[in-house]
């Protein structure tokens, strides 16, 4: 049965949420969160929750004790945590992970905001419609698989998964072959799969801060016009988009599936539109003042 609790809904006092991982003091979502709120006029809080793997039991249980409307769940927690939940959606069932948990009087439901958040920037930034594209994903841990189910929702007409470890891409390729054309290669083969693409993923972490000098592929087999996307938003432009952008590609950063995959959780919490421009914003201005780009 759900507990009832005090301040599980919106509108209800302050409403709590926050993010929960291990390590968490790096998070940019409580700076991002806390202005949303406040350009919504809602008051409340968002705040970094430090729960190491054994206290995540614990925690969960404490998001209905001490009436939180809902939490992030970041690196390491977002498969584990689904085992503490009283339900989890079905975009968060298909990729076998949850990032954003929503308290409604007590029942715990799990929600994946990470691949809508991905697309929802892909389209509003670069390519307003997916339907017949042919994408590559390189790279195949937890990121590629929440993009990979919400691409496969877009009508592709082909997804290529490549990744260091074939035997993963493969994995991931099999666990969606029903749902469209997908196919796992390696890492090195990405170039005789080229042929057609027209977007191309990088989801490793490959050129993220401090390493800003690494790339995850040669990108002298780039076209002009091709779309580049890099999941890292720190830097803002890393070296793989530098280059391609130096070939003619189109580049698209890790920024904005940062701001939507919130914007999915704020609205699932608020029951409102949230302020994406402000939340843009704030992650500008946030990676402005630390971004080593
Ligand atoms: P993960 O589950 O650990 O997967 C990492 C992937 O990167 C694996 O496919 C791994 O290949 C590959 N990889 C790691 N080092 C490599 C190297 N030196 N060369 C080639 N491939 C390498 O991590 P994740 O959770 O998917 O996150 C991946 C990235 O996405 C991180 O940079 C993260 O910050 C970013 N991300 C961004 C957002 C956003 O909002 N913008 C959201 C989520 C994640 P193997 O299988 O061979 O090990």
């Amino acid at each position: 049965m759900p507990v009832t609790t005090a301040m599980s809904s919106p509108g209800n006092g302050n409403m709590l949420l926050g993010v929960m991982g291990d390590p968490i003091a790096q998070s940019r979502s409580p700076i991002m969160h806390s202005e949303a709120l406040r350009a919504l006029g809602i008051s409340g809080e968002y705040v970094s929750l430090h729960i190491t793997p054994d206290q995540l039991g614990e925690a969960v249980q404490q998001i209905r004790t001490l009436g939180f409307r809902g939490v992030n769940v970041t690196i390491p927690h977002k498969v584990e945590v689904m085992a503490y939940l009283d339900e989890v959606d079905e975009s968060a069932r298909d990729i076998g992970a949850v990032n954003t948990i929503v308290n409604t009087n007590g029942w715990l439901t799990g929600y994946n905001t990470d691949g809508i958040g991905y697309v929802r920037s892909l389209k509003t930034e670069v390519m307003p419609t997916l339907a017949g594209t042919k994408i590559m994903i390189i790279g195949a841990g937890g990121a590629a698989r929440g993009i990979a189910a919400a691409l496969l929702k877009e009508n592709l007409s082909s997804l290529v998964i490549a990744n260091r470890t074939a035997d993963r891409a493969q994995e991931l390729a099999a666990d969606f072959s029903g749902k469209g054309s997908v196919t796992g290669i390696s890492l090195d083969q990405f170039g005789d799969h080229l042929d057609g693409i027209e977007v191309v993923i990088n989801t490793t972490s490959v050129g993220m801060y401090p390493c800003v000098n690494d790339t995850p592929v040669d990108t002298s087999l780039f076209h002009k016009g091709l779309v580049i996307s890099d999941l890292i938003y720190n830097p803002l432009r890393t070296r793989l988009l530098q280059e391609s952008l130096d070939r003619g590609c189109r580049i698209h950063s890790g920024l904005g599936m940062f701001v939507y995959q919130g914007a999915y959780a704020l609205e699932y919490w608020t029951g409102r539109p949230a302020p994406t421009e402000v939340m843009w914003q704030t992650m500008l201005e946030s990676l402005g003042s630390s971004c080593k780009d």
